[in-house]
């Protein structure tokens, strides 16, 4: 019994190990990433009118991946935390 909640354990720490970045001169600022992410407040737009990713908030990504699938420019990746 005790192996099975071992292994749950490696398993929720190599899955929470990336978060999305976005290439900022792909980013074509339409906002797409801003509203489908499920964990909400991930991204945000800056003053060049691209999306950035809110470190401050990387804890509450659950690496759905959706924001990288969703952007219609390609521009997010995932990346070790
Ligand atoms: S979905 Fe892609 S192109 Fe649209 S704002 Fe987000 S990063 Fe930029």
């Amino acid at each position: 019994m005790s192996g099975v909640w071992d292994r749950s354990i490696i398993v929720n720490l190599t899955v929470m190990s990336q978060k999305p970045v976005v290439d900022q001169d792909a980013c074509v600022g339409c906002q797409t990433c801003l509203s489908v992410c499920p964990a909400g407040e991930l991204f945000k737009m800056n003053d060049e009118g691209k999306a950035e990713f809110v470190s401050e908030n990387q804890d509450n990504c659950i690496e759905s991946q959706v924001c990288v699938n969703s952007c219609p420019a390609g521009a997010i990746s995932m990346v070790s935390r």
